[in-house]
């Protein structure tokens, strides 16, 4: 590149705004097309996710390539031609894209791309192009493409209020009765408790909700964003006794979806991290109504995490097993072989635990686990109420008893609790 060629401002001021007269809107279906991308920096890999997606066939003409978009060459998802841009790189190309930081070759493909009745976008120059590139954004099946007016920003944020909208249910893309999509049941991991912290599809699902059938432990705040028409029902109020009140939710899902409703099953973390989720599937597969799964931050990860506890690190722990602690260990009915479990080297997360801690610490020991292996206990974890109490394996029946820890609480035991201290007193929900 020779600085006297440059006929654009330097890149740090962005490409200058498009001008010319409105362009017309068009989606392109690439799908097994031959698209030709010139250049191979952060600029073409950040539109290959977009391009890939189509199902185009991708031709990257580049001498050097980022390592990321080397490893899409290398998983056989892109081609790449080793060197630089010539006019007969675009031979049955349907789209081009030129995108290296070198204007004079970009404007080399844009001429190409004319002489062969090409579209070509110019990423440093819409002026010089026969296409424009939108911000787009997605929501489900919905797609969202904005141009600015030849302000890109402008542009980004019109697309990310509109997907935000969507999102929270804000904008309505389902009529509301009737074509709203096949009911169905979701059964929706909802977080460990932190609204925020549920997946976008999980938030999606629940915007369009009739029914809502939540946990106790479901992001309570998420309700309170619910529509006043949504059934909300709490399922810890339903008949009493845990196998009669499972029986009622699955007949409750399976009777209001029959019934035409969109209903979202509500649970806290992974439905299928100690959550009965599985049961819930099982009986909607048997009664023939359509379920999906939306899997959710399970709380035996992020309440850890969000206490700064990693459940691995390297050179400290190279495994983490999830144990219930529901059962005492001397229960008949409790499939846990602690003596198995005392003897890893890695850490342990306990959930349900808390009322049984003394027991459960006093088999660890008993097996062998050292006394003074350290112990975190997170209670109500990314809650505003969070609270972190720590101990020794030895000491910890003690510590809770004196703190009064209450469920719900994530118990970690391992050398990786330690690691907390070496960030200081700043920890969020330090206890
Ligand atoms: N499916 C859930 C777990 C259900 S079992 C998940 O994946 O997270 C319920 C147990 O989860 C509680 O007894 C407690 O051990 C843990 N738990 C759930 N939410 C929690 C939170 N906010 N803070 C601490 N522990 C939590």
């Amino acid at each position: 590149m020779t600085p006297t060629t440059r006929t654009n401002p330097p890149p740090h001021l962005g490409p200058p705004p498009y001008l010319g007269p409105p362009p017309y809107l068009a989606a392109l279906l690439l799908a097994g097309r031959r698209v030709v991308v010139v250049g191979g920096g952060t600029v073409a890999q950040r539109r290959l996710p977009d391009l890939l997606d189509t199902g185009a066939e991708i031709t990257i003409v580049a001498p050097h390539l980022t390592p990321s978009i080397e490893s899409l060459v290398r998983a056989g998802s892109v081609t790449w031609r080793p060197k630089r841009f010539e006019a007969n790189d675009l031979d049955s190309a349907w789209y081009a894209l030129a995108l290296t930081d070198d204007p004079a070759v970009n404007a080399s493909v844009v001429l190409a791309a004319e002489a062969a009745r090409v579209f070509c976008v110019r990423a440093d120059d819409g002026n010089a192009a026969t296409a424009l590139t939108p911000a787009t954004g997605r929501h489900g099946a919905v797609r969202v493409a904005v141009l600015g007016g030849g302000d890109p920003r402008r542009a980004a944020a019109v697309r990310d209020g509109v997907v935000e909208a969507l999102r929270e249910g804000r904008l309505d893309d389902l009529p509301r009765r009737g074509g709203g999509g096949a009911p169905a049941v979701a059964i929706v991991g909802g977080g460990p408790g932190d609204p925020d912290l549920i997946t976008v599809r999980g938030r999606r699902l629940l915007a369009h909700a009739d029914v809502v059938v939540a946990d106790r432990l479901a992001p309570q705040l998420l309700l309170s964003e619910l529509a006043p028409h949504v059934e909300v029902v709490d399922a810890a109020k339903l008949p009493r006794g845990r196998a009669m009140s499972q029986q009622a939710i699955n007949e409750l899902l399976v009777e209001r979806a029959r019934a035409g409703k969109h209903v979202v099953r509500l649970k806290g973390g992974d439905p299928f991290v100690f959550g009965r989720g599985f049961e819930e599937v099982e009986a909607c597969v048997a009664a023939g109504v359509p379920v999906t799964v939306v899997p959710g931050i399970t709380s035996a990860i992020a309440v850890p995490g969000h206490a700064r506890i990693p459940l691995t690190h390297r050179g400290i722990a190279q495994e983490a097993v999830i144990v219930s602690g529901h059962l005492a260990p001397d229960d008949a009915a409790s499939l846990v072989d602690w003596h198995a479990v005392a003897r890893l080297s890695g850490t342990l997360v306990l959930l349900m635990a808390v009322e049984r801690l003394a027991q459960i610490a006093q088999v660890l020991l008993d097996h062998g686990k050292a006394a003074d292996t350290p112990v975190a206990i997170v209670q109500d974890g990314t809650l505003p109420t969070e609270r972190v109490v720590t101990a020794r394996l030895g000491t910890v029946a003690d510590v809770v008893g004196r703190e009064q820890v209450k469920p719900p609480a994530v118990v970690v035991i391992g050398a990786v609790v330690a690691l907390r201290a070496r960030l200081g007193a700043q920890s969020p929900g330090a206890g």
